[in-house]
């Protein structure tokens, strides 16, 4: 378990705990306390059951590269910041091959479109992944 990981997952004795007298030692993910989006504890009864659930713990739900399996990739004077899918946490995208991009400040592809236009610019979007592939000059036929 590398460092940054045991800051993640706390593994500890407490002799306090009503499960102390067969499991004593607990382990806690307190990021996913937060999340809600896994179990973020349990008890076991030896300290290498609880580092073993901790790394499992980490290699499902967390990953040293991405959050939430977003990963920054840089920024682009018409993008603005960008996020890529973790190539690390799941296979690339049949489509794009993991070429795509998400725009941090978007929500959505109609939100991208409407601030591309001013631009006179169109994004294309992956049919797998939804992500943008490419930033094209705008048709100006499509909007005559
Ligand atoms: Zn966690
Ligand atoms: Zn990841
Ligand atoms: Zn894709």
């Amino acid at each position: 378990m590398s460092l940054l990981h045991q800051q993640r997952v706390r593994v500890f004795r407490n002799s306090q705990s009503f499960f102390a007298p067969e499991r004593p030692w607990e382990a806690f993910c307190p990021s996913c306390e937060m999340t809600a989006h896994a179990i973020c504890m349990d008890v076991f009864a030896t300290w290498h059951e609880a580092v073993a659930w901790a790394n499992s713990h980490l290699r499902q739900y967390h990953c040293r590269f991405c959050i939430d399996q977003q990963m920054p990739a840089g920024r682009s004077d018409v993008l603005g910041e960008l996020y890529e899918r973790c190539p690390a946490c799941g296979p690339a995208c049949e489509h794009c091959d993991g070429l795509a991009v998400y725009p941090a400040n978007y929500n959505t592809p109609a939100e991208l479109a409407v601030d591309l236009r001013v631009l006179k610019l169109t994004a294309v979007f992956c049919d797998g992944c939804h992500g943008v592939v490419a930033v094209i000059p705008l048709d100006p036929e499509v909007y005559a």
